[in-house]
């Protein structure tokens, strides 16, 4: 039987992070995946395809505004072969990376399926058809999540999508319901919509990306409303039908109104599910809570002392970027650090047109557990770059602890937010205060400057806006 001092379970963002920071410990590793190279959900089906997806959605609605500037561009003719082609080559470039690195760090790679076996043992089903028993001092679980389903909308990849079929991009319908109003509906929808498809969004709550502020969602919601063809709130499908020339849906809305639809295709995009079946675990003394996410203590330690969970599988948020950072913390407790995951703010980005990004304190967070805080909000059509670029839709807001004048919350929408809200995670993360942010250099004319103006907002002191404090 192979043996190894680390099993990591999953090669996504958690998992390769993990077993690349195990390796550079100095730890033997074993990273298994049914992929040939790591890269999971993130870099196969998610992350990576879509925002190449958005940088074409992107160009394309630039191309169109750019005539309000006095230049006219003719519309885009779209060879999708050749724009899939791309997206892999892109995936491939990252994956294809990944895996040289693993090599070089010495990373065993096992490509197949690994179910728990006993809290040392993994049997792996491997993709040619043999199985192997693996032994581990310690294992780490990755194993990430699926698309959730909706009862009664049977994802098969032709009239509905989740979002693994929506990036094949197999074409472009001419009408597609998005059921879901959040991260994925919205970025993939967006993507659709650039490609010429007619694009309705169904919410069944009262707003689009329900953990956002809502002041955060109004630009990006009334730029949507333009781009869309309908975003229905407060409604639910209640019945699909597939019709000669596409899905018939029924909707309901919380009021009680009904009506129906022809769409040609659905995008079925409403949250993840961990993937915590299938894996032996009650062999083990881990045990999925009623979400079916591993329960996990500061140092990513589930109720088995063998085994940890990082990423998806380990609880909300699910972020590649949250994975990572607790696959370094899991590796290194196992190598006896004093650690623990205790970040003060994970950044949220939705990469829609705009963008919106937040960290830390949300307001509508602070309004729930009844933290006092004061806001200062900074409106791009005061920033000169935002203007340079025809952007001065966007936002920039801090939340500040009215007694120690401390940054707990930096909330973002405009053009770029997902990049200018790493300042904000510093700021939070480093427990600065308002005044750190206007004492600091921020270069002209850039959209940084939001944030150091969004301070100077605080303080009554901004430049760009008559808005003195009232003592
Ligand atoms: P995953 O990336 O899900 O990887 C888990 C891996 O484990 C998979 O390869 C899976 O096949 C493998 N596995 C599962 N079970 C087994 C088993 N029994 N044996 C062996 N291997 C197994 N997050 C962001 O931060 N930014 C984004 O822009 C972003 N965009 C996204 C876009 C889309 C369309 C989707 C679907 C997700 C997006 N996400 C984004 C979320 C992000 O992909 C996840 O949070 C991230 O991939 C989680 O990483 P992970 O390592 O926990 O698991
Ligand atoms: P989500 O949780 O972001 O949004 C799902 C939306 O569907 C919610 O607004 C919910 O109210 C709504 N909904 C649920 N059931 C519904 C129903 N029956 N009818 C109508 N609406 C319904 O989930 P997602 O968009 O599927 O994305 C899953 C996760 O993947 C995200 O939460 C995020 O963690 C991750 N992700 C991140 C990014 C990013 O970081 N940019 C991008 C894509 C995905």
């Amino acid at each position: 039987m192979r043996k190894t001092q680390l099993a990591v379970v999953g090669g996504g963002p958690g998992g390769y992070v993990a077993a690349f920071r195990a390796a550079d410990l100095g730890m033997e590793v074993t990273l298994i995946d049914e992929e040939a190279d790591p890269g999971g959900v993130c870099l196969y089906r998610g992350c990576i395809p879509s925002k190449a997806l958005l940088h074409v959605a992107k160009l394309i609605n630039e191309s169109r505004e750019a005539a309000a500037w006095g230049l006219d561009f003719a519309p885009p003719s779209i060879d999708l072969q050749r724009l899939n082609d791309w997206k892999q080559q892109v995936v491939g470039k990252m994956t294809g990376g990944l895996g040289m690195l693993a090599k070089r760090r010495k990373v065993q790679q096992i490509q197949g399926r690994a179910r728990f076996l006993d809290p040392q043992t993994v049997r792996v089903q491997r993709t040619d058809g043999v199985e192997e028993e693996l032994r581990f001092s310690h294992a780490i679980l990755a194993t990430g999540s699926r698309p959730a389903a909706v009862p009664g909308m049977t994802v098969d990849n032709i009239r509905v999508l989740d979002s693994t079929g929506a990036l094949e991009l197999s074409d472009i319908p001419k009408s597609l319901l998005v059921v879901g109003g959040g991260y994925i509906g919205l970025e993939l929808g967006s993507v659709y919509a650039a490609l010429g498809s007619r694009v309705s969004v169904v919410e069944m709550t009262a707003g689009l990306i329900p953990p956002a502020d809502r002041d955060l969602i109004r630009p990006l919601q009334e730029r949507l409303e333009e781009q869309f063809e309908q975003i229905m709130l407060e409604t639910k499908v209640v019945e699909i039908e597939a019709a000669e020339t596409g899905v018939e849906v029924a909707f309901e809305t919380v009021s009680g109104e009904r009506s129906t639809r022809l769409f040609d295709k659905i995008l079925v995009a409403v949250g993840r599910r961990p993937n915590s079946e299938d894996l032996g675990l009650e062999n083990t003394a881990v045990v999925p809570d009623a979400k079916g996410f591993v329960p996990v203590d500061g140092k990513r330690r589930t109720s088995e002392s063998s085994i940890f969970a990082i990423g998806d599988v380990a609880g909300e948020p699910m972020l590649a970027h949250k994975a990572s950072h607790e696959a370094a913390v899991a590796v290194e407790a196992i190598a006896g650090h004093k650690v623990a995951f205790e970040p003060n703010a994970i950044p949220a980005v939705v990469f829609t047109d705009p963008e919106i990004a937040w960290c830390g304190l949300t307001e509508s967070e602070a309004q729930r557990q009844g933290v006092a805080v004061e806001v200062a909000r900074f409106p791009w059509a005061a920033s000169g770059r935002a203007t340079t670029l025809d952007r001065g839709d966007g936002l920039t807001k801090l939340l500040i602890d009215p007694g120690t004048e401390r940054v707990l919350g930096v909330g973002i929408v405009g053009a770029g937010a997902g990049e200018l809200i790493a300042e904000g995670t510093v700021a939070v993360e480093m427990a600065a205060l308002a005044r750190d942010l206007t004492l600091t250099i921020h270069p002209h004319p850039t959209l940084s400057e939001t944030v150091m103006e969004a301070a100077e907002m605080h303080f009554g002191t901004s430049p760009h806006l008559y808005a003195p404090r009232k003592s």
